[in-house]
């Protein structure tokens, strides 16, 4: 459980001698309360303190990762019930399940689509992150075979769903440095664990209550061994989400360890849109790991776009970098316009400056990643910042116009911007993007 401010003080020397940065012990307590500082900074901190608030500063669900270079990601280390009280942090990874039992060329053709398979959103590239091979044959050599299969045609994590330990212990050499997932499902669990641990593997840790899933998961933690993940069986996807509350809720508000572990969901196959559904569901309610039975680009659009928005912490929107951009291949006396650096806006005012069939150059300021009317009324999109940065980036050794052309939500700055910008001329465009075109038209006449 965290500690209060007070409770840390009583565990600090109190002499306030301002050695980690602050005057006094207590407001380096608060500090340490709020997680703004750690106690290292304490150079006369105590042993008692290091052992009491190292166990206190712990995080209540441990981070896991799985895969190996570009392919690599981190599931779990969330400190919040709600993405509104702070930000999640590590966004569900989605694994496609694939079975050995399908047809090798089929099976070849599904791994190579899933590999190209890329959408980009907002300046990212958004991809499914795994693959989840399923031992449905139960025939070890087949099982490596498939395993062959995948691995040769995508480097992206493995989750090893197999329940034997010879096969998984025959498999793990083929996925050298790629930190697997090992999901036995309800066997024994013990045989996998030395497994895990000589490959740098994690562990799944399925059951079918919560009385269960807390022994198998006591049981391997005391052998040393936590990069575990949960996965609790549930008939409905009601009751999945209510599981999967109840396993988060213990974790982070009660601080039960057992439970400190990323969840697994895994999605049977079903009409798609149920499947949308029920795989919309598991961004939201908590899923490390969601394992899919199909995928199709619609359904994907749908989960990144909000798996994007899910795990965007709110206080920090996405932004692009600001500087001037080429939109298309401008001349140095193509039409210059202003955009804020949020990236919504800027690939909305981009790609409609593309859709006009013009080249222009767009002009991005640091707006603090806030749309127009946000940044404006925030005074980060003043005349004054605008003309500084024009300034900054030297925009007059790059183009010969002199004009700007800035969003009309931002009209009011015309003037300030005009006096920070002797010899410019300042063009107040359309309100919404999507009337650039029409402007753009219109001056061409
Ligand atoms: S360095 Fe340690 S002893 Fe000194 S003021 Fe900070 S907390 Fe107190």
């Amino acid at each position: 459980m965290a500690l209060t401010g007070l409770e840390i003080f009583k565990l600090l020397p109190k002499t306030n001698c301002g050695k980690c940065g602050v005057p006094t012990c207590l407001a380096f307590a608060m500090k340490l309360a709020q997680k703004k500082a750690e106690l290292k900074e304490c150079p006369y901190a105590s042993e008692q303190a290091k052992q009491v608030l190292g166990a206190a500063s712990e995080p209540p669900m441990r981070v896991v990762k799985a895969g190996a270079g570009a392919d690599a990601f981190e599931v779990g280390g969330e400190t919040e019930m709600y993405r509104h009280e702070k930000t999640f942090r590590h966004q569900t990874a989605i694994a496609l399940r694939v079975e050995d039992t399908e047809e090798p060329a089929a099976l070849a053709a599904k791994v190579a689509e899933v590999d190209a398979f890329v959408i980009e959103r907002v300046g990212e590239q958004l991809r499914l992150n795994a693959f989840c091979l399923s031992n449905t044959s139960r025939d070890k050599e087949r099982y490596l075979a498939a395993l062959k299969t995948v691995t040769a045609g995508s480097s992206k994590a493995v989750i090893v769903d197999c329940p034997d330990p010879e096969t998984v212990k025959a498999a793990l050499p083929l996925l050298a440095g790629k930190r697997p997932v090992l999901r036995p499902g309800e066997t024994d669990l013990l045989p996998f664990v030395n497994l895990a641990q000589e490959n740098n593997a994690s562990l799944v840790v399925s059951a079918k209550s919560f009385e269960e899933l807390a022994a198998r998961t006591e049981a391997i933690v005391q052998t040393g061994f936590k990069d575990l993940l949960l996965e609790l069986q549930a008939p409905g996807l009601g009751d999945r989400v209510e599981t999967s509350t109840i396993v988060r809720r213990a974790a982070l508000r009660k601080g039960f360890k057992l439970f400190g572990f990323p969840l697994v969901w895994s999605l049977p196959a079903q009409d798609e849109h149920l499947l949308l559904a029920g795989a919309a569901v598991g961004i939201c309610k908590y899923a490390g790991i969601l394992i899919l039975p199909q995928f199709s680009r619609e359904m994907m659009l749908t989960l990144f776009t909000l798996r994007q928005n899910i795990y965007t912490d709110p206080q920090k929107p996405i932004q692009v970098d600001p500087k001037v951009y080429a939109i298309g291949e401008p001349r140095p006396d193509s039409m210059v316009f202003v955009t804020t650096n949020f990236s919504l806006t800027y690939f909305i005012v981009s790609g409609e400056i593309e859709n006009a069939g013009v080249s222009a150059w767009l002009v991005v300021p640091d707006c603090e990643g806030m749309s127009v009317l946000t940044a404006w009324a925030a005074g980060k999109f003043s005349g004054a910042k605008v003309g500084k940065f024009v300034k900054d980036i030297k925009l007059e050794e790059h183009v010969t116009t002199r004009e700007l052309i800035i969003p009309g939500y931002a009209s009011p700055i015309s003037g300030d911007l005009e006096e920070s910008l002797p010899g410019w001329k300042i063009t107040v465009g359309p309100q919404e993007a999507a009337d650039l075109g029409p402007f753009v038209a219109n001056r061409a006449k």
